[in-house]
């Protein structure tokens, strides 16, 4: 196999919220804390298992409201207000790695549903339901969010009733402007389009819908694609499309070692990337896989290339 030149994606890797987190679990264990994080901390096993090393220990929803005792790591995703409400009642001690976006739309979700409760109107949130950040904001509504998990599926809005829509922050710009299509569709029975009571609230994440064109271009300026994530990852899942989309030849591992030989076949370039749930490290794991497979050299021979942003 020629020499292939290797670069990684400068746009791919942890979003601030994601860093904040990680930086937090990190300096707290750094004093030798015990530090219970509830649910994963980023949706990748490999980064998961990095900080276990270093006594990060995840718990689930049941243990953390036996818990008593320790301290606990509250991820970006957020937490509705009943997981506040079991660090008081058990005096636990908490380290709030709410990402402030996350923060600012559980605030945004909570006061639209008390002023829509005075005028029969139905809060809809787009996204996955059993995804922690939308566990989070469902509670902001006091569990009374109609959650949209499919934008073709908007069965359960009643369309003769006013309507407030919020995203996600992972979620795609596109499925996103869907969803709002057909529920304006849907309202158009009922009201014209100068009176129709839709509000939509722009709240995808700034740090996912500036991603998408530049993973396209990244994807679309290589000859092939390796794209690290975890399959959990909403965030990867929405992005991988996008690469997959600008290149074809775009493949999807959650470990170094699944890159397969035969996916680098006559490609003399090659482009590493990810979700904002991927370390840098895995990024550059995944880039020597290539380099080993292709028998290209090594980073001093400057063809692996990381550009500093
Ligand atoms: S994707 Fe955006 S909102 Fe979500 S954790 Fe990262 S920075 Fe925060």
């Amino acid at each position: 196999m020629p020499e292939m030149k290797v670069t990684i994606d400068t746009d791919s890797g942890f979003c601030f919220g994601v860093k904040r987190a990680i930086e937090l679990a990190e300096s707290s264990l750094e004093q030798n804390r015990d530090l219970y994080c509830l649910g994963d901390i980023v949706h990748n096993k490999a980064e998961i298992k990095r900080l276990s090393e270093k006594g990060l220990v995840t718990t689930d929803r049941k243990s953390f409201r036996n818990r008593k005792s320790g301290q606990i790591l509250f991820r970006a995703h957020g937490e509705p207000p009943s997981s506040y409400d079991i660090i008081k009642k058990n005096k636990l001690s908490l380290i709030d790695a709410t990402c402030p976006i996350v923060r600012k739309l559980q605030e945004r979700i909570k006061k639209t549903w008390a002023s829509l409760s005075e005028c029969n109107g139905q809060l809809v949130i787009y996204g996955n339901p059993d995804h922690p950040e939308i566990i989070g904001l469902q509670g902001q509504a006091e569990n009374h969010a109609i959650i949209v998990s499919d934008p073709s599926d908007i069965s359960e809005i009643d369309p003769a009733r006013p309507v407030e829509l919020f995203s996600q922050t992972t979620k795609s710009t596109e499925e996103y402007r869907r969803l709002e299509k057909n529920i304006r569709e849907k309202m158009q029975q009922h009201f014209s389009q100068d009176e129709m009571p839709l509000k939509v609230h722009k709240t995808i994440c700034g740090q996912i819908s500036r991603r998408t064109p530049l993973i396209r271009k990244f994807a679309g300026s290589h000859d092939v694609i390796v794209f690290a994530g975890g399959s959990q990852s909403s965030n990867a899942r929405v992005l991988f499309g996008q690469c997959r989309d600008a290149n074809p030849r775009s493949w999807f591992v959650s470990h170094p070692d699944e890159v397969e030989k035969e996916w680098l076949t006559g490609a003399s370039t090659a482009g590493v990337c990810g979700a904002t749930s991927t370390p840098l490290w895995l990024m550059e794991k995944v880039a020597e896989r290539i380099r080993d497979l292709t028998g290209t050299a090594n980073s001093q021979d400057g063809n692996v290339s990381r550009t500093e942003p």
